[in-house]
């Protein structure tokens, strides 16, 4: 993978910079410039810009530009940058609050003065310029509904609109023309923007790529895609796109979105997935805000480093490995664990060229929000609009259940989970697994999935949950939506919930009237609904009962890791006679004899990060996969 660095182009330490770029062997180095509107400011700063691009050019280094703010974060990312005037039209939300430092696209202003700062950069010898991923209107609340957005919904509706209207029309119940309208303008006020900045940089220098890091706002309450603003701003050179869902999220943002390792992983790859076939570069973002390794360990980089070697979809990765602030020599941690590091998945990447190929395909429609019906699975609309939104939470509940997962290719098996199921027909699918807001959604439009219940979520408070003849009894309850049926003579239970009302069907083998096979796990696993840290999402039971259901009742022929482990992520690629298994172990304890049941007779090639071998059929990593760590393993069939 390129590895792609971000650095405050500071060159009075260009020397202790250039020694960690080549010890950590770079192969880009991306400048961050915080925004300026002050013309001469911002001229100053690309000064200062070009001579570092000079410098590190000489050492053969590719250079680019990365502004730090476009429409604004809303906060200061590292405290840096003077009080700004807010002399241009606040982003405002639905309630009417305002978010500071974030403007407006539709402020004309705002888009001359921001489109001129990126231009400033246009000419000093960078590769491309990128912008950061506040290229959005939702962040901390849905969008705009500014007086400027007001008007142009008023124009596109055809009598003007009220906030109070976007709250219940737009934001409620399923497609309207609120919504449809809502799309619209949300997205066309970011396409002018785009448009002004790329009509701006081609003034200066035609030749100069400008891209974009992805949100996953876009693909939702923002109503236009990273992937189609990363064409505007293209132009008609390269494009380049930063990914989404970074590895710091699961500590730094508990308590906001409680995130786990697989949802990171599972919505960086279903983005890439989004863009395939496009001819962009793809960068996965290794981002480790707030930076030092005393709080965001390296060992989380490293692992999601290793994952993505795992997913191969993408060029390089964004690595965030210098703290913006103090000098490199302050925090080496993450160098230290990339270079001892990148020479093993480096030969793990020769070996998996093209990344995972062989798993549950989950399928994932790119704009779900368009249609949404938040009544049916009772969400607020006005808060859907959380980067984990965009996803379904299929490829999260498998991935962090240790079955491979794949969202390109062919595969025996299919996941689709929740509004997903208003855009893949269950018809040509004999084998799949859905999740409760799928399966209600599917009786709602008259299929027969084998089972008979009101197409409507109930909500219970889960205790336990029950099966292989044993009970696991949860600290604390866990909320969970679910469908509400009695299991007749083709529906096996696998495990139940066991709640204040009683025992509901969790994990079912249906076999439908027509003969197709359905794994239902009865929650609606949406992050809109639940934690993908809540134990209903993964752990030693969810892993244990969808491997039941998956390997066992859908029969889908792929590696399956006896024993459980939690949040450990399997990626699997088959080429031929050889056989790729990667281990990713995102979890805090090691794993000790990890044994992996294959599909056939294998013989071990060769391992890589542990020592392996292959007997009866099985794969066994001998040695232990450490916390963090990762395993790799070569087959070839007898
Ligand atoms: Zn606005």
């Amino acid at each position: 993978m390129k590895i792609t660095v971000p650095v405050y182009p500071d060159y009075e330490l260009r020397e202790e910079y250039l020694r960690e770029f080549r010890r950590a062997d770079v192969d880009r180095i991306l400048f961050v410039v915080d925004r300026e509107f002050e013309p001469e400011a911002a001229k100053k700063a690309a000064d200062n810009v070009r001579r570092c691009i000079e410098f590190y050019g000489g050492f053969g280094y590719s250079c680019a530009v990365w502004i730090g703010s476009t429409i604004g974060h809303g906060v200061y990312l590292v405290g840096r940058g003077a009080e700004e005037e807010r002399e241009y039209t606040l982003i405002r939300g639905v309630h009417g609050e305002e978010r500071g430092e974030a403007y407006c696209p539709l402020d004309e202003r705002f888009r001359r003065d921001i489109s001129r700062f990126v231009a400033a950069f246009a000419d000093v010898g960078a590769e491309f310029i990128l912008l950061d991923d506040d290229f959005r209107l939702a962040h901390d609340f849905v969008g705009c509904a500014c007086e400027l957005h007001l008007a142009a919904l008023g124009k596109e509706i055809g009598r003007p609109v009220t906030r109070e209207e976007i709250r219940e029309k737009a934001l409620s119940d399923g497609a309207n023309e609120y919504r449809r309208a809502w799309v619209k303008v949300q997205g066309d006020s970011l396409r002018t923007l785009a448009r002004d900045i790329r009509r701006a940089v081609d003034e200066v220098n035609p030749d100069c790529p400008v891209g974009v890091c992805a949100v996953g706002t876009a693909w939702s309450a923002d109503g236009v895609d990273s992937i189609e603003i990363t064409e505007i701003l293209a132009g008609k050179n390269k494009r380049y796109m930063r990914l989404h869902g970074a590895p710091y999220w699961v500590r730094y943002l508990t308590g906001y979105v409680d995130e786990s390792f697989a949802h990171v992983t599972e919505l960086e790859r279903a983005l890439a997935h989004f863009a395939r076939g496009k001819g962009f570069e793809l960068l996965y973002e290794g981002d480790t805000y707030p930076r030092p390794s005393d709080y965001i360990p390296a060992a989380h980089l490293e692992a999601f480093t290793a994952a993505m070697t795992g997913d191969g979809k993408a060029q390089g990765i964004l690595k965030y490995m210098f703290n913006y602030i103090s000098k490199p020599s302050f925090d080496c941690r993450y160098v230290d664990a990339h270079a001892r590091n990148k020479p093993s998945l480096d030969l793990i990447e020769a070996h998996f060229k093209g990344g995972a190929n062989l798993g549950v395909k989950a399928l994932e429609h790119p704009h779900l929000f368009d249609e949404t019906d938040f009544a049916l699975a009772h969400t607020d609309g006005t808060k859907f609009y959380f980067s984990s939104d965009v996803i379904g939470g299929a490829g999260t509940l498998l991935t962090g259940s240790n079955i491979p997962v794949i969202y390109d290719g062919e595969a025996e098996v299919v996941a689709i989970f929740g509004e997903n199921a208003r855009h893949f027909s269950l018809a040509d699918k004999p084998r799949a697994v859905i999740d409760a807001l799928a399966a209600a959604i599917y009786l709602k439009a008259g299929e027969d999935l084998g089972i008979t219940a009101a197409a409507e979520l109930k909500t219970a408070a889960v205790a336990a949950v029950r099966g292989f003849g044993d009970e696991y009894r949860l600290p604390q309850r866990a909320a969970a939506d679910y469908l509400d049926f009695k299991p007749g003579e083709n529906v096996r239970v696998l495990t139940s919930m066991k709640s204040s009302d009683g025992e509901i069907p969790l994990a079912c083998e249906i076999t439908t009237p027509g003969g197709a096979k359905i794994l239902l796990y009865n929650i609606n696993a949406s992050p809109t609904k639940i934690s993908s840290r809540s134990f209903l999402m993964h752990g030693y039971v969810t892993s244990r009962t969808l491997k039941e259901g998956i390997n066992g009742f859908l029969g889908a022929k792929m590696p399956r890791i006896t024993g459980e482990y939690a949040d450990m992520q399997v990626y699997c690629r088959r080429e031929g006679d050889k056989l790729g298994c990667l281990f990713v172990n995102f979890y805090d304890d090691a794993a000790y004899d990890l044994v992996a049941e294959l599909d056939g007779d294998y013989e071990l090639s060769f391992a890589v990060g542990c020592e392996a071998e292959v007997k009866d059929g099985k794969l066994a990593i001998t040695t232990p996969v450490a916390a963090f760590g990762y395993a790799f393993a070569e087959l070839r069939k007898k």
